[in-house]
């Protein structure tokens, strides 16, 4: 019962309990810490969910750090509780048995997402503040003007009683009157306000437009503005202001003074640094933190021309060691000592230096030159490694591994090129560790390969990431839609979509391709029923689905298949299976076996690939197969008019024979109308190609079927 301690809910409220305790001598709720519990319990569950959720979706990490603004958790120190909080147990008791490294990753964005939303929330609650504040003012203000010309006594109440400041010039700038809240603001002296000239307030910040408007106010030429304002007080500090200024007039219109109204909002400035300070650095090290560093990458990927960028990916080699044998505060001690070296080898501008999280950090160079730059760059990160760091009275000897990636801007998005210096630091240290390598996009595409997709693949399968697009097959003869083949596709929640190319072989390799290969088989063989009942007077659509050469020797494969037909309501006849040549060269009769069986109900066979084997063709004639699909090669020889002629005999003898055999001919590939006229001189049966349509959802077969059958 999910109720109970061990529980999902159980171990979300777990997760409550620990949030709350952590963040509530922060908050400014009236409520007791069990109560302020209650609700955070929500939005636990709602992390929770986020955690899990097949794809990542920000907007609700944001909605989350909003909400956290809504329950009164409004100061900065609440946001860093949160995310270490999220940080440290979130996965613990909220991960399931889900694989570690995505929930981890998964969890950084999510913590990404949950301080964006709190910051945008808290920003935008200080406006709506602020607009309080400013429409006081200005009532504030025409009351101030009435009680100029109606009675001095009502305006002094006013002026002096105000919480915002008020300051009266003459129009040459001088400070006539100022009340106790500005001379508050100003530290205190009045004699530092009064009789002081405005203009000399000025301030580097000033933007050109304050002094513009301030002129054309005293000119007559405009009744009010209002600026973001800085001052200098007299002790050098700063004042930041929101300064409204209106020009008084006398009873017959003529200006006569300016009246200011002035709001402190140094404080809140001073907040909303702190908060983004905070939401952009690792509260252990002080380095920027993964949020500031991506930012900056982005920014070096957005470069313009000619621009590069060179990134050192490190990871501590033996840091677990170092945490499990001597302990935490030992093993942060010698992270922030790792973090101050690495801050003295990226010094020169455009060079950075973060922690992403753990015993990782990355350095960033940027410029023109990185290409040598960032090999320096390295070499200074290892030999600042290379001296032995004192912890509590040892001196640990500390090792990296980097992984470095170098290259123009403009190419890669940030999130791919981390990636690639992860992979590449992982490929140096299983190269034994305290070293650099630089990336290379074949091992990358060969490392995410084997190490992530291969793991992630049982669970995309469970969590249902695979979806089938299909692709019609089109009679050569008259142009109908005849069926379509299914070709599975992954949408992996991080590398977007993938095709099968890439991922086939590895459910092969692992065997998942059983089950898989299944999955397929039914959802195609439904899908089949369902363009069938939708086209009953045009003939069935069949449905081409391949066959990988592990299912082929699954003793199952024929009772499985008979089982997912019958239980899906479809003819035999409207399905057929692929197999390539390559798995079926060589054959026996026991492997054959299977593939008749089926044959004989009525199922068909199609030869996939062919041409690209060394098949005997006079062996065609022992095989179970009805269908010969033409390799794409074979198709692409004929893109350029006149074709080659030799391929043209080729394909003639190939259709000549297949005929003779009783076999019909599918081809490939087929992208041009030219290759299509082609082929069908040469007598194919059936074609497929990106000139007909691409894969695509199967709604798509329906509406080409829809329209064969109208025209
Ligand atoms: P295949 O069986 O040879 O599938 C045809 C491939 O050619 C598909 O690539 C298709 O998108 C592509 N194609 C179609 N028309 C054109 C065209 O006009 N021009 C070009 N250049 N290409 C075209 P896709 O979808 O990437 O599939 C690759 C291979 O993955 C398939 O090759 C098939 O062997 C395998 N595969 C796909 N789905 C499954 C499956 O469910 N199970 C198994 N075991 N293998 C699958
Ligand atoms: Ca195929
Ligand atoms: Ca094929």
């Amino acid at each position: 019962m999910s109720g109970e301690p061990d529980g999902p809910e159980g171990r979300v409220r777990r997760f409550a309990t620990i949030w709350s305790r952590a963040i509530f001598p922060v908050t400014a709720t009236s409520l007791t810490r069990p109560e302020f519990e209650q609700q955070l319990v929500p939005l636990a569950r709602r992390l929770r969910t986020a955690l899990h959720e097949r794809i990542f979706d920000a907007a609700e990490g944001q909605a989350i750090g909003a909400a956290l603004v809504g329950t009164h958790c409004t100061d900065p120190e609440a946001l860093s509780r949160t995310l270490d909080c999220v940080d440290a147990y979130l996965v613990l008791y909220c991960g399931d048995d889900g694989p570690r490294e995505e929930l981890r990753a998964r969890c950084a964005r999510l913590q990404h997402a949950v301080a964006a939303g709190f910051a945008a929330a808290l920003r935008e609650r200080t406006l709506a503040e602020q607009e309080a504040i400013s429409g006081a003012a200005l009532s504030a203000r025409s009351a101030v003007a009435e009680a100029l010309h109606a009675s001095e006594a009502r305006f002094r109440a006013v002026f002096h009683g105000a919480a915002i400041g008020i300051g009266i010039a003459d129009l040459t700038g001088t400070v006539l009157e100022v009340n106790d809240a500005l001379i508050r603001m100003f530290g205190g002296l009045e004699n530092q306000v009064r009789g002081r000239n405005v203009a000399e307030w000025t301030h580097p910040d000033d933007s050109p437009h304050v002094w513009k408007l301030y002129e054309e106010l005293v000119r007559g030429e405009r009744e009010h503005y209002r600026v973001e304002k800085a001052f200098y007080r007299p002790d050098g500090t700063v004042l930041w202001t929101n300064l409204t200024v209106s020009l008084l007039r006398d009873a017959d219109g003529v200006p006569q003074y300016q009246l200011a109204l002035m709001e402190d909002t140094t404080e809140r400035r001073l907040l909303n640094l702190r908060l983004r300070y905070e939401a952009t650095h690792d509260a252990l090290t002080g380095l920027p933190n993964r949020t500031l560093f991506f930012e900056r990458l982005e920014k070096a990927l957005a470069a313009g021309d000619g621009a590069r960028f060179g990134l050192c990916y490190l990871d501590l080699d033996g840091f677990k060691t170092v945490n499990d044998s001597l302990g935490h505060a030992a093993g942060d001690r010698l992270l922030v000592e790792v973090a101050d070296r690495l801050q003295s080898c990226a010094t020169a501008p455009g060079e950075m230096v973060a922690r992403l999280g753990g015993d990782e950090f990355v350095a960033l160079t940027t410029g023109r030159d990185t290409e040598v730059e960032v090999d320096d760059l390295a070499g200074r990160i290892m030999h600042a490694l290379s001296t032995p760091i004192r912890v509590e009275g040892r001196e640990l000897t500390v090792r990296g591994s980097i992984g470095i990636v170098e290259g123009p801007a403009g190419e890669r998005g940030a999130a791919e090129v981390l990636r690639s210096a992860d992979i590449t630091m992982y490929r140096a240290k299983s190269a034994g560790g305290n070293r650099f390598e630089l990336a290379d996009p074949e091992a990358d595409a060969r490392a995410i390969t084997r190490h992530g997709l291969t793991t992630a693949l049982p669970a995309a399968l469970e969590r249902g990431e695979f979806f089938i697009e299909y692709q019609p097959l089109v009679h050569l003869g008259d142009g109908s839609v005849r069926g379509a083949e299914a070709l599975v596709r992954w949408l992996h929640p991080q590398h977007g979509i993938i095709g099968p190319d890439r991922f086939i072989p590895l459910a092969e390799h692992t065997g998942l391709i059983v089950p898989l290969g299944r999955w397929v088989l039914e959802e195609s063989a439904r899908q089949a029923r369902t363009w069938t009942a939708r086209h009953k007077d045009a003939g069935p659509l069949r449905v081409n689905v391949n066959l990988s050469p592990m299912q082929l020797n699954h003793p199952n494969l024929v009772s499985d298949t008979v089982e997912i037909l019958e239980r899906v309501g479809l003819e035999p006849g409207a399905l057929c299976l692929e197999v390539t040549e390559s798995a079926l060269i060589g054959a026996d009769d026991d492997l054959l076996k299977p593939l008749r069986r089926l044959a004989e109900m009525g199922v068909d066979i199609a030869l996939d690939d062919f041409g690209t084997g060394y098949s005997n063709l006079a062996n065609l004639r022992r095989l179970p197969v009805s269908i010969l699909k033409l390799d794409r090669s074979f198709t692409q020889g004929m893109q350029h008019f006149p074709a080659d002629p030799v391929d043209l005999k080729i394909v003639e003898g190939i259709v000549a024979l297949a005929h003779s055999l009783d076999l019909a001919v599918t081809v490939e590939g087929v992208e041009t109308g030219a290759q299509a006229d082609q082929l069908r001189e040469l007598g194919c049966d059936t074609a497929q190609g990106w000139y007909y349509a691409r894969p695509g959802p199967p709604d798509q077969l329906h509406e080409l079927a829809l329209a064969d059958a109208t025209s």
